[in-house]
């Protein structure tokens, strides 16, 4: 399907869908975007903590090297497109719970080929001052990015300058014998040389009708967002309890693993619990107070790789989908777009079933 010329519709315009809508208007493709929410950046990834980071992720993982090409996307990202990038925050300090537990991780990261840099307790306590016990050590890694995943999102669309429909669901794929020819909506058809199903957690709700599920899982995880009247915190902070950043807006945002259904478990109550931590841990101003507390479920895998390719089968079906998909969205949208319109598909991804 190498040609310029190929009409592709896109189904979600979470920041997946935005980077592959990017990507392949960049290579001359001519994109329809519908997403059934009102706003693009409103499903999952409205709820991402937002860094994209290598730090976290320990060397040797199954997606290391994939997340390493992710990092230099966003590099190349972030020189093509400044203004989308003028409110993210680099580097982030990450530490585990004793220093040869920290420095060990460090090395590691380091023998893969990762930029890390081991600093010392004075030198924390310089660069984040209202860290109330600097660890020993910790890691810093100036290559990770803490941004908005829904205005990153919404700025890839611009910057595509595709179609878009907002409010309207993909009902169903229209089928012309063994090949999608286009997407129903309930007021209409579209069609299309090329459907890419970019639904995030919702994704096999549209592979089912062609017989073919991706698998993916909705995988919990919960978003706290704390209002605060003054800079506490320069750089995303990591360490054993407690995952935080500050945006330019003074907002505290903080990511949590998702512990169970139970009432004293809500995203609420885990934000209350979490503002003592915060206090304990940061010297924070007078009022800090949660207003967001939610869950959001993440498109995920066992096998922790995403999925990229087409649907086995029938002509005309891309899916793009995975975690952690903030990191990864810039490259699947490369990807997906080489492998579609230049016939380059990248060995980093396995098929799992797509071809
Ligand atoms: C608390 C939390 C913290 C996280 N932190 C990070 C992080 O720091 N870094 C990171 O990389 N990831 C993080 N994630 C994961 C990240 O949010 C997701 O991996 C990513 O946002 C997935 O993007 P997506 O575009 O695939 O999905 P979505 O954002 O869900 O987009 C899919 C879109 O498709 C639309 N859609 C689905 N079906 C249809 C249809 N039939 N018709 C029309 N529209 C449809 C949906 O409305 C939705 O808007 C975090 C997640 C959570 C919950």
């Amino acid at each position: 399907m190498a040609s310029a010329k190929i009409r592709v519709i896109i189904i979600g315009a979470g920041i997946v869908g935005a980077s592959l809508a990017f990507h392949f208007a960049r290579r001359g493709a001519t994109v329809h975007l519908v997403e059934e929410n009102v706003q693009a950046g409103s499903g999952v990834t409205a709820r991402a903590f937002g860094w994209v980071n290598i730090i976290n992720i320990a060397p040797g993982a199954v997606n290391y090297r994939l997340v390493q090409e992710a990092l230099a996307d966003y590099s190349r990202l972030r020189a093509d497109l400044p203004d989308a990038f003028v409110a993210a925050r680099p580097g982030s300090l990450f530490w585990l719970k004793d220093t040869a537990e920290t420095e060990a991780f460090a090395a590691a990261h380091l023998a893969a080929g990762t930029d890390v840099e081991l600093v010392d307790a004075a030198a924390i306590a310089a660069w984040e001052p209202n860290l109330l016990q600097p660890p020993a050590c910790a890691i810093f890694s100036p290559g990770d990015l803490a941004l908005d995943p829904a205005r990153l999102a919404r700025d890839l669309i611009d910057a595509a300058g595709v179609t878009v429909t907002l409010g309207r669901q993909v009902e169903s794929l229209i089928l012309s014998g063994d090949r999608v020819s286009g997407v129903r909506l309930a007021d209409g058809a579209i069609e299309a040389d090329l459907v890419i199903l970019a639904g995030g957690t919702a994704v096999d709700r549209l592979t089912e009708s062609l017989g073919f599920r991706t698998g993916v899982e909705a995988s919990p995880s919960i978003i706290l967002r704390y209002g605060c009247a003054e800079p506490v915190v320069n750089r995303i902070l990591c360490g054993p309890g407690l995952e935080i950043r500050q945006s330019a807006d003074n907002i505290l945002h903080v990511a949590k693993g998702y512990i169970d259904d139970a009432a004293a478990n809500a995203p609420e109550r885990v934000g209350q619990r979490i503002l003592k931590v915060m206090h304990e841990r940061l010297r924070l101003p007078e009022g800090v107070s949660l207003v967001e507390a939610a869950a959001g479920y993440r498109p995920f895998f066992s096998d922790g790789m995403p999925r990229l390719g087409f649907l086995p089968g029938i002509e005309g079906a891309y899916v793009a989908v995975g975690h952690p998909g903030v990191i990864l969205a810039p490259l699947l949208g490369r990807l997906a777009a080489e492998h579609v319109m230049e016939d380059r598909r990248s060995p980093l991804i396995p098929s799992a079933g797509l071809i």
